[in-house]
């Protein structure tokens, strides 16, 4: 079998992989992308909600914090620089009881310990005045909350990446690997023509796929990999003219941030994604079909701060699954960035667990990420 040799491979072509690879080609790496599919971002990229978050929600210090306040900051200008689609529309996470009250109260003063710009608790009166459908019983805004173009980010990406002399390779499913004496790691890659490629540096940005990927590698300790458990979110469209001009999200739920409205850039209104922990841990084939018995659940969730939502509105729409490093019950976990210092093996970055905000983050995780080669180099 052909065996190639190449300097920097990322594996994955979704927002963080390709926010990597552009990222160590700006810095004059040569970087090939490595992805199994036959275009961009198929992965849980493409089935997200598209929102810019803020950063109020996770563990002061933790990185989900740092890289989503990171990540935001370089992603508007980033946005804004490549024409790629986006809006600031800001959002609203509301109280519909006085438990949900002491939990926004909770979020603002995590907002506020985090360093998120520009967060206040307003009254009721003043959310319902701003948004005439809403019920609740008081609010939080964040003005920095947004919304883009996920594909188009992606597209921009590559397009960077192409621009500094990388490349990505399509149907290039990478199969398992080997670390070598000398100091490199041998990837085998399946699909149609099978070949096998020698690199110093491999950043693995596979998603769902990350963790059962490094397991394929022959060499790397077993200790060093978390267990993973897959969490799926459906969604809801709903017909009719958008009711809200912001997004309305309500108190946080476990595992996920509630179901809540998100718009998209043409305005049309979505539901989603609730919370639905699958006992299979197999990325391989996953159901992505929205069951439409879930919409009970969600009218219920809906009308707490929607009260007119009308019969019949909400129709199946998509869904996503969520790699996460914690199950049902367990405190959420971080992401993990994991290099030689947790796994011992140098030139090999692994991504675990990066689910909800790792696309607002993803231009932050590939400044770690280049920095993190940097220091190996
Ligand atoms: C329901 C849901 C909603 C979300 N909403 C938001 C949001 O609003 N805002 C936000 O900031 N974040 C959100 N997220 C999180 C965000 O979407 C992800 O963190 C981000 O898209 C992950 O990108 P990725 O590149 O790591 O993974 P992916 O996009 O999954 O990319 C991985 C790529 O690797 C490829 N691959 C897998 N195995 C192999 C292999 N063996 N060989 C070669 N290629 C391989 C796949 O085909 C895929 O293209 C959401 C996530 C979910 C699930």
């Amino acid at each position: 079998m052909e065996t190639l040799t190449a300097h920097t491979l990322v594996i994955g072509a979704g927002a963080v992989g390709l926010a990597c690879a552009a990222r160590l080609a700006r810095a004059g790496a040569d970087v090939l992308v490595l992805e199994r599919g036959g275009a961009i971002g198929t992965g849980i990229s493409s089935r997200s909600s598209e929102v810019i978050h803020a950063g109020m929600y996770y563990p002061t210090g933790s990185l989900k914090h740092q890289l989503c306040i990171e990540g935001r900051r370089l992603l508007y200008p980033y946005l804004a620089s490549r024409g790629v689609a986006h809006r600031a529309c800001g959002k609203l996470i509301v109280a519909t009881d006085a438990a949900e009250t002491g939990k926004i109260a909770a979020i603002h003063a995590l907002a506020i310990a985090n360093g998120v710009e520009g967060c206040s608790l307003i009254t009721a009166r003043q959310a319902m005045d701003w948004e005439s459908g809403l019920a609740c019983t008081a609010a939080l805004f964040s003005p920095t909350t947004g919304l883009l173009d996920s594909h188009g980010f992606m597209l921009a990406l590559q397009g960077e990446l192409e621009d500094h002399g990388g490349r990505v390779v399509f149907f290039a499913p990478v199969a398992g690997g080997a670390l070598q004496v000398d100091g490199r790691i041998l990837l085998r890659i399946g699909g149609a023509s099978p070949l096998l490629v020698l690199a110093r540096q491999i950043v693995n940005c596979a998603g769902l796929h990350a963790i059962p990927l490094a397991r394929r590698i022959e060499g790397l300790a077993l200790a060093s990999l978390p267990q993973q458990t897959l969490a799926k979110g459906s969604y809801f469209g709903c017909q009719g003219k958008a009711a809200f001009s912001r997004l309305i999200y309500p108190a946080p739920v476990e595992g996920g941030l509630g179901v809540h409205l998100t718009l998209d850039l043409a305005g049309r209104m979505r539901f989603g994604p609730d919370v639905e922990w699958l006992a299979d841990g197999d990325p391989d084939g996953l159901d992505f079909a929205v069951d439409p018995h879930r919409a009970q659940a969600f009218y219920a969730a809906i009308r707490r701060y929607w009260p007119a939502l009308p019969d019949g509105a909400l129709t199946p729409d998509y869904s996503g699954v969520r790699p996460k490093l914690s199950g049902p019950g367990q405190p959420a976990a971080d992401f993990l960035i994991q290099g030689p210092r947790q796994h011992g093996v140098l030139g090999l970055i692994n991504l675990f667990g990066v689910e909800s905000p790792g696309l607002t983050a993803s231009l932050a995780i590939a400044e770690r990420v280049n920095a993190e080669l940097a220091a190996m180099a």
